[in-house]
């Protein structure tokens, strides 16, 4: 496979933190990959939600699948743009490790449990699974990934942070950007969500094909499929048209970027990270119908009061788990009891605080309500 010399190669990567041989017969970024796969952390996925909690029905999407819809349009466009694909995939498949249970109403309640010490930010958590808490190998804590898989995973940080975090902090301070591997998966990962969000709100009946009519992303396509197959109106009608917005979006990021490289002319890696704005982007009309869709989202379904039930049930368990656990460590299960008292030691209240944050982010929403049930229920007497 051709790579653009803007592309990360292999040759160039900015490599480990813990110095390794190069795999026998794969690439590094292969490597990287194949880890987190068959990390801990990857498997809870499955277990783990966006917008539906877990056990509301299987239809809906986990963070697994939607990390494996993330990693399958990143492939696709990083083909056409001559990229490191297998690059964008170990980006796609572990840009959402971090994230706590309950999606985002646990992602904030998690937040403001830490905030007296440093906050709770998922995308940092991504990068600290991969960096630090998975431990699997004899020679060091985490995957050990490369500096690019690292580069990719972390998307945003506050300046706090990243001065914190070394290498790949140092872009934050700079204002510079990630590489085009890690560019691309971040839009794919808003393809994915706005479009499986509208599908899984359809299939729950939260919201509905006549109030779509009013997001011109939606109803573009739904005029061509109604026009063309004017009987369908089941399932089928809602995949032609989700399947031809996801196309829409993503045939534009690669026209938008196809037109933005041949215009800055990156010669490498380097001089993508060191342009003034990420060359890869939707075009102007596009981001505005994504803006008009994601608005939809957020006020219809995001704040629909079944939604907001559960989310508010989420909090609720998050904080009195959050808080259980840091005022009686003995609540842990002994393996967390020793890391916490071993924080405890080196950090005082901070380390404690953070090794609890640890903890509650790594659960799946199943567990936490487990837990939450043992510690909190009378009835459960085991
Ligand atoms: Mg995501």
């Amino acid at each position: 496979m051709q790579l653009a010399p803007y592309a990360a190669q292999q040759s160039s990567s900015r490599g480990r933190r813990f110095a390794e041989p190069t795999p026998q017969y794969r690439t590094d970024y292969q490597r990287d990959r194949d880890r987190i796969v068959h990390s801990s952390a990857f498997r809870r996925l499955e277990y783990k939600t966006q917008v539906f909690v877990n056990h509301e029905g299987d239809m809906f999407r986990t963070r697994l699948t939607h990390s494996i819809e993330v990693a399958q349009l990143s492939r696709s466009i990083a083909r056409i743009l001559e990229l490191n694909e297998d690059l964008s995939e170990t980006i796609a498949l572990a840009h959402d490790l971090g994230h706590t249970p309950f999606g985002h109403a646990g992602q904030d309640a998690l937040n403001a449990c830490m905030k007296d010490y440093g906050g709770f930010e998922h995308n940092l958590q991504s990068l600290r699974t991969v960096d630090k808490l998975e431990l699997r190998y004899a020679d060091f804590p985490g995957l050990n990934l490369t500096f690019e898989s690292r580069e990719g995973i972390l998307k945003h940080c506050s300046h706090k942070n990243a001065r914190q975090l070394g290498d790949v902090g140092e872009r934050f301070l700079k204002k510079q950007q990630a590489g085009l591997e890690a560019q691309i998966v971040n839009l794919a990962d808003e393809i994915a969500y706005n479009n499986h969000d509208v599908d899984d709100g359809l299939r729950s009946g939260l919201i509905t094909i006549e109030q779509l009519l009013d997001v011109d992303l939606f109803k573009e396509q739904f005029d061509i499929v109604q026009q063309q197959y004017p009987e369908l109106n089941d399932r089928r009608q809602v995949h032609e048209i989700i399947r031809r917005m996801i196309n829409r979006q993503v045939v534009d990021l690669i026209d938008t970027t196809k037109a933005n490289l041949i215009q800055a002319q990156p010669d490498s890696i380097d001089s993508v990270r060191n342009h003034s704005v990420p060359l890869a982007h939707f075009s102007d009309a596009m981001k505005q119908m994504n803006q008009q869709l994601k608005r939809f989202l957020r006020t219809q379904m995001y704040a629909h009061y079944r939604v907001h039930r559960m989310s508010s049930k989420a909090t609720h368990i998050i904080q009195q788990l959050f808080n259980a656990f840091l005022n009686d460590p003995q609540l842990l299960n002994p393996k967390y009891q020793q890391i916490v008292t071993q924080k405890e030691q080196h950090h005082a209240e901070l380390g404690k605080a953070r090794a609890v944050a640890d903890y509650i982010a790594g659960m799946t929403d199943r567990y936490a309500i487990a837990e939450y049930a043992k510690i909190f229920n009378p009835t459960e007497l085991t």
